[in-house]
């Protein structure tokens, strides 16, 4: 045979294949979105993937907030569609509020709308040629409340080395008070009656591609993104609260 049984084979496979893509797209993108779509949205990064690097490499950019912040804002959504009522309900609303939820869907926004808000925050308070030290009236908070900056710095970074498995570090406003601390998981310091002002995210996600196992390495140099302008004011939005 010239046109012989295997090719006859990979052709049919082949329009098979063909016959299959013409559908099947359609019909995933019908499945996943009532799930894509709802009330709460995932704003573009502010700034290049690669903006952060040396400290943080593009890829972990990449799959941090188009992989893993999108599955939070996909998951928070899914929940909330089945509760219309909740849906003129922010982000932040809802994570201060967990025990007013309905119980089937209290565990997945506590994961998804913490998830969701934190990583809101956490895109905004880092920048590009950034890092250096605080500026304004947050400086001298600081100074006030934790002795210097370095010994903030200490803190902090202690805060983050100390979570076990995955979490957070953080700076908040408690009462009137800064005060250093750390969540587990997605857990947000609104859970807590706390304002968070900064945190970092000490996922492995966050740092594993570039810093491998090394969590105190990544806790350094992350000090060299921070956007303090934003974080001094969103300190200053959060004392006129
Ligand atoms: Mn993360």
């Amino acid at each position: 045979m010239g046109l012989n049984r295997r090719q006859l084979l990979y052709l049919l496979g082949a329009s098979g294949g063909a016959v299959a893509l013409g559908t099947l797209p359609q019909q995933a993108k019908a499945q996943s979105a009532p799930a894509a779509e709802g009330p709460h949205t995932l704003a573009p990064l502010p700034y290049a993937y690669e903006a952060l690097e040396p400290y943080i490499d593009a890829e972990t950019m990449r799959f941090h907030h188009d992989k893993h912040h999108a599955g939070y804002v996909r998951n928070l959504n899914a929940a909330i569609n089945k509760y219309p009522n909740l849906r003129n309900q922010s982000p932040e609303d809802l994570v201060r509020n967990l025990d007013s939820l309905p119980e089937d869907i209290r565990q997945t926004v506590r994961n998804n709308g913490g998830g969701h808000v934190n990583h809101t925050m956490f895109w905004q308070i880092m920048a590009p040629n950034a890092g250096g030290k605080p500026t304004g009236e947050l400086a001298r908070a600081i100074d006030s409340s934790f002795g210097s900056f370095e010994a903030f710095q200490e803190k902090f970074n202690q805060a983050g080395s100390g979570r076990f498995g995955s979490g957070w570090a953080w700076l908040v406003l408690e009462g009137d008070k800064l005060a250093v601390t750390s969540t587990l998981n997605q857990d947000s310091p609104w859970m807590s009656a706390m304002v968070p002002i900064m945190g970092n995210d000490v996922w492995e996600h966050a740092y594993y591609l570039k810093y491998r196992n090394d969590r105190g390495a990544y806790l350094k140099q992350w000090w060299n993104v921070v956007n303090w302008p934003e974080v001094n004011k969103r300190f200053l939005q959060a004392r006129g609260r």
